[in-house]
């Protein structure tokens, strides 16, 4: 592939990306549905949130309770919140716990496990085997620029796109490297960056 269609591929995907990032990377994870009951915020699919996301769901809640401070209760499968929480607020506190406790810090995938490696609790990825101490600030050190043109990083191909060529994320980048199959882990470097995408190949 020339360096010319690269630029292409990243145009394209820059495109397509703006609009359905979002949703390709909450790919498993449920849409909190969210109801106003009097002065309480009702979670109505909290459980299957937190099935999805292989966590239990008084664990889930326990982080609710604690950033909103204030009660709340699982009930079936919804959440009950004791008092008004508007969508956006969930949704970033919601966010705010993937980032933490779920996504894996290496390849971002929700698909990890909470494990106690002696006293401390590590998050261990079931996509690339990758295992991290969890950071409750690890929101706060997430920064774009973790991204660089010419450095070089190791990802897990998660999908493969129209063009044939795999993507993954990292640190909220798609990174897009071509030739390779899903679920191969490699090393690459970043060629190319364009607002929420990377071009990179691969080094080894
Ligand atoms: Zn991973």
């Amino acid at each position: 592939m020339t360096f010319d269609s690269y630029e292409k591929l990243l145009n394209d995907a820059s495109d397509i990306l703006s609009a359905s990032t979002v949703s390709q990377e909450r790919l498993k994870i449920p849409r909190p549905v969210l109801m106003e009951e009097g002065k309480q915020t009702i979670v109505r699919n909290f459980v299957d949130i937190s099935d999805m996301i292989n966590r239990n769901e008084r664990e889930v809640a326990k982080f609710f309770m604690k950033e909103f401070g204030i009660g709340v209760n699982v009930d079936g499968r919804r959440l009950i919140i004791n008092r008004k929480i508007s969508d956006e607020e969930f949704n970033n506190k919601l966010e705010q716990y993937l980032n933490v406790y779920v996504r894996c810090y290496e390849c971002n995938s929700p698909d990890t496990e909470i494990v106690k490696e002696g006293r401390v609790s590590v998050i261990r990825c079931k996509a690339c085997g990758a295992q991290h101490p969890i950071s409750p600030s690890r929101e706060l050190t997430i920064n774009r620029d973790q991204v660089e043109e010419g450095k070089r990083y190791t990802v897990t191909i998660m999908e493969i796109g129209k063009s044939g060529e795999g993507r993954t994320k990292l640190y909220g980048y798609t990174i897009i490297v071509p030739g390779v199959k899903k679920g191969q882990t490699v090393q690459v470097e970043v060629k190319k960056i364009r607002e929420g995408s990377a071009i990179a190949h691969v080094v080894k």
